[in-house]
């Protein structure tokens, strides 16, 4: 951070405030202090017919390799919300949640995601700048060397393991 978000100053400086246990970024001209916390990224392991739902991506980070359809959370919505319109942006697809499936913490990069398992009998899927190509793999069909995110891996895992459960699946990336 160079400026300050609330006064513009470029006084920031890194200390941890009083009553705090670790360094923030801390204005000396206005006082404010600006936290820093992981983002929250959320989206749809989506089955039709036993088969998952992957989109090959078209932009940056891990541009071609396949990847759930997921996004980071914006304001004013819940996760779910945000997990649904992540599908609809990155597919076109309007889905039904059924519940969380998955959490998993990437720490080296400040994320949480939050994977829930939906449902369609669609397949009017369509393609976007975010997405080059779509489809539905059987459990046997899914590109295990062609996945985006440890994170999506995790969900993708646990899902193939055990297709019906209704566990939420935790893991990590320390
Ligand atoms: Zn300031």
């Amino acid at each position: 951070m160079n400026y300050c978000p609330t006064c513009g100053s470029d006084a920031i400086e890194y200390r941890i405030p009083e009553g705090d246990h670790r360094s923030r970024a801390v204005c000396s001209d206005c006082n404010s202090i600006h936290y820093s916390n992981p983002l929250m990224v959320v989206g749809c392991l989506v089955v039709n017919d036993g088969k998952v739902l992957l989109a090959r991506r078209g932009i940056e980070p891990r541009m071609g390799f396949w990847n759930l359809p997921c996004g980071f959370m914006e304001n004013d919505e819940t996760t779910e919300v945000g997990a649904l319109r992540e599908v609809l942006e990155e597919t076109g697809l309007e889905v039904e949640i059924q519940h969380l499936h998955s959490v998993y913490s990437v720490v080296p990069a400040n994320q949480v995601y939050l994977i829930y398992k939906a449902i369609t009998d669609r397949t009017d899927y369509k393609l976007t700048p975010e997405s080059t190509e779509i489809n539905f793999f059987s459990p046997d069909e899914i590109p295990w060397d062609e996945i985006a995110f440890t994170a999506n891996m995790h969900a993708l895992k646990a899902f193939v393991e055990n297709p019906e459960s209704t566990n939420v699946h935790l893991g990590s990336h320390i």
